[in-house]
């Protein structure tokens, strides 16, 4: 059994269900706020009350603040869950050595959703309409969903979370358990290394990879102007006046926007390499970042490639294709061909080798170099001649990030292997 979360649009029935659900969700928070303040931290460390401690405080409560009892019962319990749930986050950030304070006392705009635990819900996929559910929440009302995407057949239903973004939006996270069917990973004696590949996370391109596709990075720059320009717009403003509110809003859709184009870019590109080959390999980042001088100076770079990574692991379970992170050291400097290393400042953008003569692009060396270790380190036996040389001559063919998102996978499929046996 795995459990999934599946997210969605929603759209509450009407203005009465939306003002309901809002004042539900800062009920949630008065009880979160009143729980931590007057019961939890109070407490002397070695004796902070329990979930269950003070969970049983609720019918007091209700009794005290009788508008508590218009909210769903289980709801205002997972609202105490959070307390628990956020010391451990906490005691986690100090074990790794974070100064952190204790937890605090929410405002409106911090407390955005509501848990529906087990019960409470009844959610209908059959409405007669496509990409259309609804899912009626106790107490509050029904909400249509963008069913863009089916709940597994065989799932059961764990929790929902109702949620007002901050763009104003609704969204419903449908959190299942289910039976994953997903296709075997091929055994190891059966991937053969034309199936594999090897990824370098690149300098100039977002990756480039060992079959010579140089995919290009994401252009933001249109976004970001417009967020510049929607944040002027916005610092302008009297803050908390009517006009402050709707420019911080589309403020936020800004945002929403700029992840939302590089989730599904890197979704496109993960779909495609899981799909074609077995094995796909790629540079241990943990690794990495300790080679490189201050560990803090993680770039910008790095964190795309953190969540491409996370995506196509995720694609591969999927996929049925493996997915090895290799040592990252020396992956630019060697050659690919006959091993030996040479330095190569960042704005040399070729690799040409001293010792035997071997020349490609600088990032396809690297991208070899990835391919021949993740091999290695699979156990899949190449037979004569190493990675490189079978997939000689190399040429690289550059793909544009915009071109991805448009066209996706079969953009990244064209003539590639064609082009390289005429070469
Ligand atoms: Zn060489």
């Amino acid at each position: 059994m795995v459990e999934m979360s599946f997210q969605y649009h929603a759209e509450p029935a009407s203005d009465e269900i939306a003002r309901r659900a809002w004042s539900d969700i800062q009920t949630c928070r008065e009880v979160y706020n009143h729980a931590l303040t007057q019961r939890y931290h109070p407490a002397p460390d070695h004796d902070k009350p329990s979930y269950t401690r003070l969970q049983n405080k609720i019918p007091d409560w209700k009794h005290r603040w009788s508008e508590w009892g218009d909210v769903y019962s289980k709801c205002l319990q997972m609202a105490l869950r959070r307390i628990k749930h956020g010391e451990t986050v906490l005691d986690g950030l100090q074990a790794n050595g974070y100064d952190v304070g204790r937890l605090k006392w929410k405002a409106p705009k911090e407390y955005r959703s509501i848990t529906y635990n087990q019960s409470g819900f009844d959610v209908d996929s059959n409405t007669g309409r496509t990409a259309h559910a609804t899912v009626n929440f106790s107490k509050i009302g029904r909400f249509h969903l963008t069913y863009h995407r089916s709940l597994p057949e065989d799932g059961t239903i764990k929790q929902i979370h109702l949620k007002k973004q901050k763009t104003g939006e609704w969204t419903v996270s449908i959190v299942v358990d289910y039976d994953p069917d997903h296709p075997e990973k091929p055994a190891v004696e059966d991937i053969d290394p034309e199936d594999c590949v090897g990824i370098d996370l690149g300098i100039l391109s977002f990756v480039h990879d060992s079959d010579g596709r140089a995919v290009d990075r994401l252009d933001l720059s249109e976004d970001r102007e417009r967020l510049a320009r929607e944040q002027r717009s916005l610092s302008r403003k009297q803050h908390g006046s009517n006009n402050w509110e709707r420019q911080r809003r589309r403020v936020a859709e800004v945002h929403q926007r700029m992840t939302d184009r590089k989730d599904d870019f890197k979704h496109k590109l993960a779909h495609f390499y899981t799909h074609e080959y077995d094995a796909v390999f790629v540079e241990d980042l943990d690794v990495r970042g300790m080679l490189e001088d201050g560990g803090n100076a993680r770039n910008k770079a790095e964190v795309g490639w953190r969540g491409f990574i996370h995506v196509l692991k995720h694609h591969g379970e999927r996929n049925g294709c493996r997915v090895v992170e290799v040592e990252p050291e020396g992956t630019t400097r060697e050659c690919a061909r006959c091993g030996v290393e040479s330095e190569k400042p960042l704005w040399v953008r070729t690799h040409s080798c001293p010792s035997c003569g071997f020349k490609t692009d600088r990032d396809r060396n690297a991208a070899f170099n990835v391919l021949s270790r993740g091999l290695s380190k699979l156990g899949v036996v190449h037979s004569e001649g190493t990675p490189v040389e079978t997939a000689l001559p190399a040429d690289t063919r550059r793909v544009s990030a915009k071109r991805v998102v448009e066209a996706g996978s079969p953009c990244l499929k064209e003539p590639q292997k064609a082009a390289s046996r005429q070469g």
